[in-house]
């Protein structure tokens, strides 16, 4: 089919729930990626924070071709290697002591808002369901983790919405203690708000929130579905803090671009599910399995994440530097490699004139430009990001 064809043809056969740009992608090796008619791109952004190991990673390959020759997939109802293997990496590598495997990352919330309510309903006494969430979050497309999502223009018309969630402004820590009733069972927030924006709280903000958990005696869930796997040069971005969560979510980047999510969480938490609470077709299997093994190990052998703490470091200096010299750039900000240019301006032509020049880059929000790349970039990468936003800046 020619470019004109798919394009046309996807409009008219899948459901318009995407607004999507003209181009149709087919192959991806590293930090690039090609379309249809060959054109090379720099893609800063890595299919939203997933292939953190970049494209077409090697090991990544060849441990899901190896599985798939072997056992693609069975069920829950019988044990398999690959999943008590991955179970063990990240208990050993995490706070955690137990996981439970799913497919995504609203996925892993609703396992964790469940895990929640039936700890609460159990060791707290009733009326104890409230989870108090954060404005500008996001946590998935499920009518809970769009209710846990504190932004109206993700729930707009698909009330009712669910019962027991409150919203309070993030990086805000009167407003959130203000806002624990005797209601509350748990907190649940984003080390880093990645969709909203970029969003990155005080230093002590986490710490503080554990340590007001610990006070009332209610659950911190800390959603890592875009900040885990390495983005922020730790392998969780909880570890920054030096704390520890009580359940945690994790998915996008597990897999390296195999769909897979995971809910982690304390043994004492995690003994509310029993079997037949909570279940999940295709969570874990021996495929997706296959693919988070071998990119958790990648993760940490190879000296990536210091390579992510270097580039991150490297690559905000240049886009400070772009920001003495373009005055629509308002503040940039970043941790790790998941940064952001926000502008005061609109950033719609921005985005798109980098997609004509080659270098793919996303919005958070709409003035603000958002940066997730694989984890592998060279500073000759970051380079040529940063000159081709400088020629995009020009004049404007
Ligand atoms: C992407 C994202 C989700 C949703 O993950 P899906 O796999 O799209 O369901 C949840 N939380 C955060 C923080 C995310 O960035």
């Amino acid at each position: 089919m020619s470019e004109k064809e798919i394009m046309a043809l996807a409009d008219e056969n899948i459901i318009n729930t995407y607004k999507r740009f003209p181009i149709v992608l087919t192959k991806g090796s590293g930090v690039k990626v090609w379309d249809v008619n060959g054109k090379e791109y720099l893609d800063f952004v890595a299919g939203i924070a997933v292939c953190n190991l970049g494209h077409s990673h090697p090991q990544v390959i060849a441990a899901v071709k190896e599985q798939l020759e072997n056992l693609t997939h069975v069920s829950n109802l019988y044990y398999t290697e690959p999943q008590t293997q991955l179970a063990r990496l990240l208990v050993e590598n995490s706070f955690a002591d137990k996981v439970f495997f799913c497919n995504s990352g609203a996925e892993a919330n609703e396992a964790a808002i469940k895990l929640a309510r039936k700890y609460a309903h159990e060791n707290m006494g009733p009326g104890k369901f409230e989870l108090i969430t954060m404005k500008d979050s996001f946590h998935g497309r499920t009518m809970a983790t769009i209710t846990a999502t504190g932004q109206e223009k993700f729930q707009f018309g698909f009330t009712p919405l669910l019962e027991g969630f409150t919203y309070v402004p993030f990086n805000d820590l009167q407003a959130l203690e203000a806002r624990i009733s005797n209601k509350t069972c748990g907190i649940m927030v984003e080390p880093i708000q990645g969709e909203g924006g970029v969003n990155i709280p005080d230093d002590n903000y986490l710490a503080s929130v554990r340590e007001i958990c610990d006070r009332h005696g209610i659950l911190l869930i800390i959603d890592e579905v875009q900040t885990g796997m390495g983005r922020t040069g730790k392998l969780f971005a909880y570890e920054h803090s030096e704390i520890k969560p009580d359940i945690m979510t994790l998915a996008k980047a597990l897999g390296n671009g195999f769909p897979v999510g995971a809910m982690l969480a304390t043994d004492k938490i995690a003994k509310a599910f029993v079997p037949g609470n909570h279940a999940s077709t295709f969570g874990g299997s021996p495929l997706a399995m296959a693919a988070a093994n071998a990119t958790v190990k990648m993760m940490l052998q190879e000296g990536i994440l210091e390579h992510c703490r270097t580039m991150g470091d490297y690559f905000l200096l240049q886009l400070k530097k772009l920001q003495q010299k373009h005055k629509i750039i308002k503040e940039v900000r970043g941790k790790g490699l998941m940064l952001a240019v926000q502008l005061n301006i609109e950033n719609g032509d921005i985005v798109n004139e980098c997609l004509q020049r080659g270098l793919l880059i996303i919005s958070a929000g709409s003035k603000t430009l958002r940066f997730v790349p694989p984890l592998i970039i060279t500073a000759q990468d970051v380079d040529q990001a940063v000159k081709v936003l400088d020629e995009v800046m020009e004049g404007k």
